[in-house]
Formats: C-alpha cells, structure tokens, sequence
C-alpha cells in the first residue's frame, strides 16, 4: 500500500458511453479559468524568489522564476503509464506551454517495495514520446527525503506530530469510520523529546517494519478520516531503487506530496478527483510549515479534475499488472493494451493522444467515455497523414486468361486520394494477380457488385475484368478464379471509363506481391465495462489478436518500423518496432477504416 487513496465507490461510473465529445476549444476548462484569476490578481508576481530571502527551503534547481506558473505530473514508478495518464499528462504540460510556464516530471518514489528502474526508464520514455519536454525538471520524491525527515522533526518540536505505538489493526479500529468519530491514541499525550527520540531510532533502525509510525496530530473526530492523525512515517527496511539501504523509514504519499509541490514551487497541483478529500490535509501541512517559517506563501495549490474512464478498457495498474504478469497479452507494450507503449505499437500517434486529450476536455464529474472516441482521433489524424497502399490480407489467385504470359506492365496509384502532392507509386501489373476472397463468389447476395461468373469489375488503377469461371480443389474450395481483361479499359488512358462497371476491387500481381506478417488486433475485451459482471479474464476477447499471411505491395518489403499506412479497404496499419527485419515487415493494424463496433454495446 502507498498510502494512495482508491476511487470512492460512489464514483458515477456510467457515464454516457458512444457521445462523441463536443470539440472544446482548449482554453475553456475551469482549471484555466483558476489559473487566469490568480494571474490577475497578481498572486505570484508577488513571489521574489531566487537570490531573494525566498522559502527556507528550495529543491536546487527548481525554477527561480516565480511569476510563472509551475505545474507537475508525478507518476509513481510502480507500472507502465496508461492513456488515463496521457489525459493528466497533455493536461499539465499543456497549461504550462500554453500559459509560457514549466512542468516538472516528478517520480513519486515513496514505496520502495513496488517501483523499479524499469518504470522510472518507460515513463520517461512515454512522455517523451507523447511529445513533451520537462526541460531540466526531472525531480525524485527520494530526492527529498532528507528535508521530510527534517520536516517531521520540525512537527514533532511544535507538538504536531507523535510516535505512535497501537499494532495496525488497533489503530484501524481508533481511526473510526464515516459514521463513528475516532479515539486518540493513549500514545497521543508523549512528550516532544520522547516522541524525537523515538523518531530517531526508528530511522537508526531500532525497530522491526509496523512496530511504530509517526503521526500528524491533527484531529481524531474530525469528519474528514485523512484528517484523522494521518501516519506520515512508517518502519520499512526495504532497498529502495534509488536511495538503497540509505533509509528503513518511508514518508507516506499524502505528507510528501504536497512537500514535494512546494520544494519545487509548484503553482497549481492538479490531480484526480479521489484526491478532493485530502486537500484538507495538503493544505494543513504546508500551512504549519509555513507558520515554523519552513516554507512561503503563496503555496501551491491543489485542484481536482475528472479521471479518464474507457470503455473496453481497465485502467487499474493491478489489472494491468496481473494481465502481464500472468500472460494475458504479449507485455506492458502489447498493441491491445492501453498503456502508452502499447498504444504506440499498435499505430496510435502522439498528435492522436494529444488530439483525444483536448477533444474531451477536462471535467470536474467522473464518466466514462466511450474507446470509439479515441479510435477516431486515430483516424482523423491518418486519414490526412497516412499514405495509401494495398495489402490483399486473405488471398484468393485470380488469373486472366487472355493476358500474355509473362508479360509485365505497371499501373499508377496515387499515395493520397486527396493530396496529389503526395505523388503516386508504380504498381506492377501482370497475368496472375491476389484478390480478396471475399470478393468473389459462385452465388452473389443481391447487391454484390464484386466478381461473379458473368461479372464485370474494375481491378482498381487496372483494368476492367470479366468473370469467366474459378477452379477449386477436391474439397471444393475455391482456389483460383479466372477472368479475361478489356485492354482498352487501363486507368488514367483515353476512354479507360467508357466501359462502366458497379464494382471496384484491390489485387496485387502475384509474382511481384511480397507475403509478410499481420497482426489484426482488435479490443482486448469483449464487453464495455471489463469486470464488471464476472471476473475481468473472463471478459478477454478470445479474438483480440489473429495473425495472419497477407500479400503485400512490393514496396512495403521496406517499410521501415514504426511506417503508419492505410491499406486500402482495411484500415491503418503499423510496421511493428520490435518485430520488423530489413526486407521482412510485420505490420499491425491499428484501427479499422471504420467503427466495426458500433451499435454493439
Ligand atoms: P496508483 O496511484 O494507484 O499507483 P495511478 O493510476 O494514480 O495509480 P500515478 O502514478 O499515481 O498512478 O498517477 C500519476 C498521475 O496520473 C496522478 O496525478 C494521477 O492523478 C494521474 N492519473 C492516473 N490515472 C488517471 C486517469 N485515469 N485519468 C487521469 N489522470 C490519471
Ligand atoms: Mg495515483
């Protein structure tokens, strides 16, 4: 445990899944609207730090310019960061960018039990890549250590903190509950210097893990449990990843945080909603700090906004955990995951995430948003940018009997439908071509306009082809089909339309095509509100990742890794980061061209 809080139950959880959210100017949310107010009323101008008698203490480093506003996101090290991330991340860089400001990366490292170097390296990585630069501002909560240590002893000498002795659950049992105010601990009453002495063998190691905490003495029947004598320190002789064996004594979130937000100036400390209850207490210590003269005014101050809930989606980073550790997906970066990482190897660009962030906005009321939002802002940003290729992703041979064989000639296909700038590509043309399956079949369904015995279509930059029959094997699958081509009908030649056919169809010339690796991925869950009804495995989607042979234009054998396409008809693809050879490509798709999920929920 990390002292964290966890959502309130009584959390809306519903929402209004499938609303597209309204494009908000992003100078519109009510965070925007506070930080405008202070500005105005000149709150920091005021502050002359830097050179200045300033706060006692200042972070080295930290910005000595103080009428800027200062924001943070403090990611605490203990798993891959997620797209609900994404939302606070684009939120806190953003107002700094937009209000000529700076935004600290702040690993909050105070549980050394469940963070790595691993994560501390992956986070770094995923704002980074999302497009945001913390500049010199890459703090550590560990970096603080010896000033909260100092701290707590300044609230013990001023009578505002104790050493408490009960066993944990006794202490449960004082704290009280919403409806029952709390007793005060028989250890309550200990005198400073005892209290400081004992403080001090805790740290020197004295003591075993859970014998004795320290405690704010704030107020045990207040109504607001945080407030209740919040532990603030606690025995745990566990290396830490940064500071090792320094310490056996660990400061909980709720203390450091806010001491963390003024050591570095922090302006505005802008958090999710479940954290509303503790501003009480954020805001209690730093005021008693500034009373000892330990730290000053103005203070930072904290401001809650809405977490982002998905549908398809779990957020939770023990969820998260238990699908990777336990094999549920192919790693904290498997293209279904929502983790940053794993958004990224399936196709998401940075512009899509920073696009999805501002068009929901940021609320002050808990929802959950539907995923097709985030896959649309996917599409739009590729639909512009992606070039166009052709990919024949289930292969049926389709052979034109009247062409010559061995003959060879090339078609033009433009690389954006509405770009010509975007120039266009060589597509070899020759007798024996890949078509879909699905686009051909003995039997048509009324308004299939693609090929059939007697059935005339164009093969897109191609020609127009007639149907004449199809082979199949002793199963009676179909394993050829034959046709015959018009040669007056080639694209882009004089009176290559007068010839007027319903269907167009992709293909690909079989001796040229070259067959590569694709990974369909789809929604790792299969229900909106994964977990909710049964076990959250149990509403994995069996069919979140097919792998498949597929044929491919020839110059994709070069795509290099991380190359976003659209293949024509299918969607957005990727050419995986990891996987890719030189020559050998493996692409996954991104999202579909359109939502194949619609009306399903
Ligand atoms: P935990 O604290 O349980 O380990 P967490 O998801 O809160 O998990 P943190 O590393 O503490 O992870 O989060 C870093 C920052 O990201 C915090 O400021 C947190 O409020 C914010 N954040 C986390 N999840 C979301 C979300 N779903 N939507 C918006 N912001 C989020
Ligand atoms: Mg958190």
């Amino acid at each position: 445990m990390s002292g964290k809080p966890v959502s309130r139950p009584d959390a809306p959880a519903g929402g209004k899944p499938r609303e597209k959210a309204k494009q908000r100017p992003s100078g519109s949310n009510f965070i925007r609207a506070i930080i405008d107010a202070d500005l105005a009323s000149g709150k920091y101008a005021a502050r002359t730090w830097g050179g200045h008698p300033g706060p006692a203490r200042v972070h080295e480093g930290a910005p000595k310019d103080p009428a800027r506003i200062r924001t943070r996101f403090p990611p605490e090290p203990n798993g891959y960061l997620h797209i609900g991330h994404a939302k606070s991340i684009c939120l806190n860089f953003g107002l700094a960018r937009d209000y000529g400001g700076v935004c600290h990366l702040r690993f909050d490292d105070t549980n050394p039990a469940k963070e790595e170097q691993e994560y501390v390296d992956s986070i770094i990585e995923a704002v980074r890549w999302l497009g945001f630069d913390w500049g010199e501002h890459l703090y550590y909560a560990s970096d603080y250590f010896d000033t909260l240590y100092e701290f707590a002893e300044l609230f013990i000498r001023h009578g505002l903190a104790y050493v408490d002795s009960l066993t944990a659950e006794e202490m449960r049992d004082y704290r009280g509950t919403l409806f029952r105010p709390g007793r005060e601990s028989p250890y309550r009453e200990r005198p400073a210097d005892e209290n400081l002495a004992l403080f001090r063998r805790m740290r020197a190691g004295e003591f075993p893990d859970g014998t004795h905490v320290l405690r704010l003495k704030i107020d045990m029947t207040s109504g607001n449990i945080n407030l209740r004598d919040p532990v603030i320190y606690r025995i745990r002789h566990a290396a830490h990843h940064r500071t090792g064996d320094t310490w056996c004594i660990y400061p909980l979130y709720d203390y450091t945080h806010c001491i963390s937000d003024a050591l570095e100036n922090i302006t505005h400390s802008i958090c999710t909603l479940e954290f509303e209850d503790h501003r009480p207490l954020y805001d209690w210590v730093l005021e008693r700090l500034a009373d000892f003269g330990a730290l000053k005014r103005p203070l930072p101050q904290q401001i809650e906004f809405a977490r982002l809930n998905l549908t398809y989606v779990v957020l939770s980073k023990r969820k998260l955990i238990q699908l990777v550790e336990e094999g549920h997906v192919d790693g904290w970066d498997d293209p279904r995951m929502p983790t940053i990482a794993g958004c990224r190897r399936r196709g998401y660009t940075p512009e899509a995430i920073r696009l999805f962030a501002e068009r929901i906005g940021v609320a002050k009321e808990n929802s959950t948003l539907d995923i097709s939002i985030l896959e649309e802002c996917l599409r739009d940003d590729l639909n512009e940018r992606a070039e166009r290729r052709i990919a024949v992703l289930d292969p049926l041979r389709l052979v034109i009997d009247n062409y010559p064989e061995g003959a060879e000639e090339e078609c033009r296909a433009p690389n954006h439908p509405q770009k010509p700038e975007l120039g266009r590509r060589i597509v070899p043309f020759s007798r024996e071509l890949w078509i879909e399956r699905e686009d051909f079949t003995e039997s048509p369904p009324q308004g299939y306009f693609r090929l059939y015995p007697g059935n005339s279509v164009r093969l897109r930059y191609g020609y127009v082809v007639k149907c004449t029959g199809c082979e199949k094997d002793a199963q009676g699958n179909v394993i050829a089909v034959h046709c015959e081509y018009a040669p007056e009908t080639k694209s882009g030649t004089p009176g290559a339309d007068k010839v007027k056919v319903k269907g167009a169809i992709h293909w690909l010339s079989a001796k040229h095509a070259c067959a590569a690796e694709v990974r369909l991925y789809d929604r790792l869950f299969r229900v909106p509100q994964p977990g909710s009804e049964r076990d959250v495995l149990e509403d994995i989607n069996p069919g979140s990742k097919k792998i498949i042979t597929a044929q491919l234009e020839p110059a994709l054998r070069d795509a290099k890794p991380e190359e976003r396409l659209q293949f024509e008809r299918h969607g957005y693809f990727i050419a995986d980061r990891v996987d890719s050879k030189p020559g050998v490509p493996v692409f996954n798709r991104a999202v579909t061209l359109r939502d194949s999920w619609a009306g399903t929920a």
